[in-house]
């Protein structure tokens, strides 16, 4: 593990019952990188980026994340939660609270930061998503895309050194997928580290340093985009390709 190494996944598996979903999965992500992580439905795109903030249990292999290594106990996941920001395909905003509120609730509850300091912090990171003129209004009077952001300037509250992403456009009208795409863009211009699990190839040609491909529970490829585009070593590889570009 090199000194700038964030995230190490060493021969990772994981079963669903019976079902074997991730198989020896190997992966080093270091500070600052970008990559995106297609394949299939049914992969194990979603579980992969699960278990690296413990949304998902695995039962082989070791995850460690900035030093700590992920297991059972429960002030490593807690440590790690603080440093991992994660956005979803739903937006999983709170419909009952506005948008302020969704922002402000995790940094004064979990953080404890005085309500003041909370709300300055989310106007600052809703400006920075570029709605911050939505604020107080709630999610169902926003846009798919407006409410996508508000999810990302959510996790962005919570101060994470590395941003993961499961399909966050993929809900959305193809109008909207643009303004999420230039947020995430812009993040990665700042030198978040982010794991995206995403099939907008445009993002990944211009965007990623590295492109991983996933099937059936495997790593089959990974490439940086000029190669993995142009160049794709295996057959299941050139295969999603031709079915999604
Ligand atoms: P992807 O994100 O690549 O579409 P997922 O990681 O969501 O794939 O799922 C991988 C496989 O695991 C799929 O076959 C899915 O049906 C199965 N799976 C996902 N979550 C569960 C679960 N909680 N219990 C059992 N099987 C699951
Ligand atoms: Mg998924």
């Amino acid at each position: 593990m090199t000194q700038d190494t964030v995230i190490e996944i060493h021969d990772l598996n994981k079963w669903y019952g019976h079902f074997h979903v991730l198989k020896h999965i190997n992966l080093s992500v270091h500070q600052g990188e970008r990559i995106v992580i297609c394949g299939p439905s049914g992969s194990g795109k979603s579980t992969l980026i699960r278990c690296i903030n413990r949304l998902e249990e695995h039962q082989q292999g070791t995850i460690v994340v900035e030093g700590t290594e992920l297991t059972r106990d429960l002030k490593n996941v807690t440590d790690i939660r603080k440093n991992v920001g994660m956005v979803f395909q739903g937006f999983n905003l709170f419909p009952h609270l506005t948008i302020l509120e969704n922002l402000t609730l995790a940094p004064t509850w979990v953080r404890q930061m005085p309500e003041k300091k909370a709300k300055k912090m989310a106007m600052d990171f809703l400006a920075r998503v570029h709605i911050d003129s939505q604020a107080h209004k709630y999610p169902g009077q926003l846009s798919g895309g407006q409410q996508q952001r508000a999810a990302i300037a959510r996790a962005l509250c919570m101060n994470p050194r590395i941003m993961l992403f499961d399909e966050p456009t993929s809900a959305l009208d193809p109008e909207m997928i643009k303004e999420v795409l230039d947020v995430m863009t812009e993040l990665a211009e700042e030198g978040m580290t982010m794991i995206c699990v995403t099939h907008e190839m445009g993002f990944a040609r211009t965007v990623a340093d590295r492109v991983i491909f996933m099937d059936a529970g495997e790593i089959i490829e990974e490439a940086p985009p000029q190669d993995f585009f142009t160049n794709p070593t295996f057959d299941r590889t050139q295969l999603f390709l031709s079915q999604i570009l």
